[in-house]
């Protein structure tokens, strides 16, 4: 039997902006591209197969990639007590995103009060109910998003996403320093891409290194949450909108998202 690591905190501390949530995640990077999106819907989707209540915010409004990659698509709707609907996994895990109210090749110019009323509305007016844990994937590098998030939700903690490579490390140390900036506690450091085992002769590559993420948090003193392989599995169930079922089903792909939902 696995054990639900949800927190041990009462909703009600979230309650003057109506947000019901035992614990808010942020998944932040310093860049792009290096697979902070996947993290953040992996480990969401991990925590709702460890038995919580779970809702996904997409907050990178920039690029928003969480729909593609868990299939999801449609309008989020308007309800009688004037809160939005979220668009819902497989009719339970709630999930809003920027890219159900754009066309999908719709591009957004953001000035600083209107990415600020986003995000709020986005916390503050979708009916995500009662949750153990809202994760919510951060745009990269800026601080505008955490700045607005810190002053609305109490930060249960940011999980910085890096490449092992030393420009990706020095980008996830700015990430850090902007967090804490804005107040917002650092649940630790995930090394992505870090190594590839060849599924024909079980031979280790460390394409990108490896071990550079825990070396960083350790200088840093921050806590190391764990590393994830170069997986080709969990790359095309993104690119097909499918990485739900690769979770839900594949405890092999999902084994590190345990390990770092565990460590949070
Ligand atoms: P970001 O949010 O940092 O821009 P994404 O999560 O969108 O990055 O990932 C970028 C691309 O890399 C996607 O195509 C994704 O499927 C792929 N990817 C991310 N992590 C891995 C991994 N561990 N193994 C293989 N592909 C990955």
């Amino acid at each position: 039997e696995i054990e639900t690591p949800v927190h041990a905190r009462p909703p009600a501390r979230l309650g003057q902006i109506g947000l019901r949530a035992k614990s808010v995640i942020l998944v932040g990077s310093g860049k792009g591209g290096v697979g902070k999106s996947t993290v953040a819907a992996s480990l969401a989707l991990t925590l709702q197969r460890l038995g919580a209540k779970v809702g996904l915010m997409d907050a990178d409004v920039y690029g928003p990639s969480v729909p593609h990659l868990l299939g999801l698509q449609g309008r989020p709707s308007i309800s009688e007590a004037k809160k939005i609907e979220p668009i819902r996994l497989n009719g339970e895990m709630p999930v809003m995103s920027m890219g159900f109210l754009l066309e999908p090749d719709q591009a957004v110019i953001w000035r600083g009060p209107m990415l600020h009323g986003s995000i709020t509305q986005f916390l503050k007016d979708t009916d995500w109910g009662e949750l153990d844990y809202l994760v919510i994937d951060m745009p990269p590098g800026t601080g505008d998003v955490a700045l607005t998030l810190s002053q609305n939700v109490p930060v249960t903690g940011a999980v910085v996403v890096c490449t092992p490579q030393e420009v990706a490390l020095l980008d996830a140390v700015k990430a850090i320093s902007m967090f804490k900036k804005v107040n917002i506690p650092v649940a630790g450091m995930v090394e992505n891409m870090s190594g590839f085992q060849c599924p024909d002769c079980g031979k280790n590559y460390d394409i990108f290194g490896r071990g550079g993420a825990r070396n960083k948090a350790e200088e840093l003193g921050v806590p190391y949450l764990g590393g994830l392989p170069i997986d080709i599995v969990l790359r095309e169930a993104g690119d097909a909108g499918e990485l739900a079922k690769v979770i839900y089903e594949d405890a092999r792909a999902r084994a590190p998202f345990e390990q770092v939902a565990r460590a949070l």
